[in-house]
């Protein structure tokens, strides 16, 4: 029996703080054919279920079991089957909602032309092709030959980006690869638009003309949306080169707003990006994109869980005022980093974010980030596309779930 009434938008916040556990039988009977959750580059938020919610909203929480195993084993969730074999979401043994998985990617499998797995070269995660370009960053020591004694206190202290080299993933991925790949995931019909990112290259470009080669190649032979995650550069010229060559969206991550969390968390941005000067490099950089590329064409990430709800607040608010799309990802704690033991936030914290994030984007009439982009987010839509409004989550949706907004939440760092 479905209990009706449970709000899509409230039961992926749920879910993404408290991961899910998967019924043997699901696995039987919907298993063989689903796409499979494959480490990316192993930011915060990778490593999940891609899930499709009713309402068509996008989640990927993480799966209970091996690759967490500090985290989510309450997880009142379960991903099931009812008895016509149709997936659905049971909390506390109740269902609650249904649910559809997500094919396997046609291109799963394949090789490219130099014999690389099409996987390796680009994942498909949400409705979007993720392709990391390199898997090295120079907070963690790559690419830089000056005296960086002890680099692991550059980096940032969420990411495991350094821990995939060692599961035999590709350091740089050749042009030549990402346009076969993209052109089987675009032909595929497996994505409807590009994510590129990579770790921190070296100054002065940080690796924005490396990525305008790439994205001017593939908007030379597909129409596709390319969205870009990069340190910023040391001159607002490279920023030119980007949109130049046909980039539709430029994010620079400041991850966290809190100016003491900040220097905690993401030394190396803070000391050699921006100078010792908490967000000042990060927030001309994005004005500039912002101004630059019009509307909703320049985003930041910050992680929420990592700071007070206030300063989480007055970060989005900073954003927004720039022009800057927010983009509010969840900590997700990555086995092997520095962080890995650190609580997840609590569903009453995120439901308080979103709150406030969909209040702050309506009021400036800032996008809040697109649905399937937004699988690991806070934010979320009902549709695709640039739009700064998001589902409304209610009271009476709270006491439906049980969740108190309330509830004190571990997961800021003190
Ligand atoms: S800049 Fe920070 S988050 Fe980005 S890849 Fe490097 S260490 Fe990871």
């Amino acid at each position: 029996m479905m209990k009706n009434g449970y709000n899509p938008a409230l039961l992926r916040l749920e879910l993404l703080a408290q991961g899910i556990k998967v019924d043997p039988e699901f696995n039987q009977q919907l298993g063989t054919g689903l796409k499979e959750p494959l480490w990316t580059r192993t930011g915060p938020t990778s490593t999940g279920i891609d899930l499709m919610l009713e309402k068509g909203m996008y989640c990927s929480p993480a799966i209970e079991g091996e690759r967490f195993p500090y985290h989510y084993k309450n997880s009142p969730f379960l991903l099931g089957v009812d008895d016509s074999g149709q997936g659905v979401i049971k909390k506390n043994g109740e269902t609650i909602q249904k649910v559809k998985p997500f094919p396997r990617p046609s291109f799963y499998g394949k090789k490219t032309s130099s014999g690389n797995l099409m996987e390796k070269i680009g994942v498909v995660t949400g409705d979007f092709l993720a392709i990391a370009i390199d898997n090295r960053c120079w907070f963690w020591g790559y690419y830089r030959e000056d005296e960086l004694i002890n680099y692991k206190e550059r980096q940032c202290k969420f990411c495991g980006i350094g821990l995939s080299m060692k599961r035999d993933e590709l350091y740089r991925k050749s042009k030549e690869d990402i346009l076969e790949v993209v052109g089987a995931a675009v032909e595929g019909g497996d994505a409807k638009h590009i994510g590129i990112n990579a770790g921190t290259m070296s100054p002065p470009g940080r690796g924005h003309e490396e990525y305008a080669e790439i994205v001017s190649a593939i908007k030379d032979r597909y129409d596709v949306w390319i969205r870009l995650s990069i340190c910023p550069p040391e001159k607002e010229k490279y920023i030119d080169t980007l949109y130049d060559a046909g980039a539709d969206q430029i994010g620079y991550d400041i991850e966290v707003y809190d100016p003491r969390k900040y220097e905690y968390i993401c030394p190396g941005k803070l000391h050699e990006v921006d100078r010792d000067v908490p967000h000042q490099h990060f927030f001309r950089m994005l004005e500039y994109a912002a101004k630059r590329g019009g509307p909703n064409k320049a985003y930041s990430i910050l992680v929420t869980g990592l700071e007070s709800r206030e300063t989480t607040v007055q970060g989005i608010e900073e954003l927004c005022k720039r022009g800057v799309v927010p983009r509010m990802g969840i900590f997700r704690p990555i086995p092997g980093t520095h962080l890995e033991k650190h609580p997840t936030p609590n569903p009453g914290y995120l439901v308080y974010i979103y709150r406030k994030l969909r209040e702050l984007t309506m009021k400036y009439g800032v996008d809040s980030g697109c649905s399937g982009c937004g699988r690991t987010f806070v934010g979320t839509k009902e549709y695709d596309g640039v739009n700064p409004i998001m589902p409304e989550i209610t009271d009476e949706d709270l006491e439906i779930a049980k969740v108190d907004i309330n509830q004190p939440d571990a997961s800021e760092i003190s």
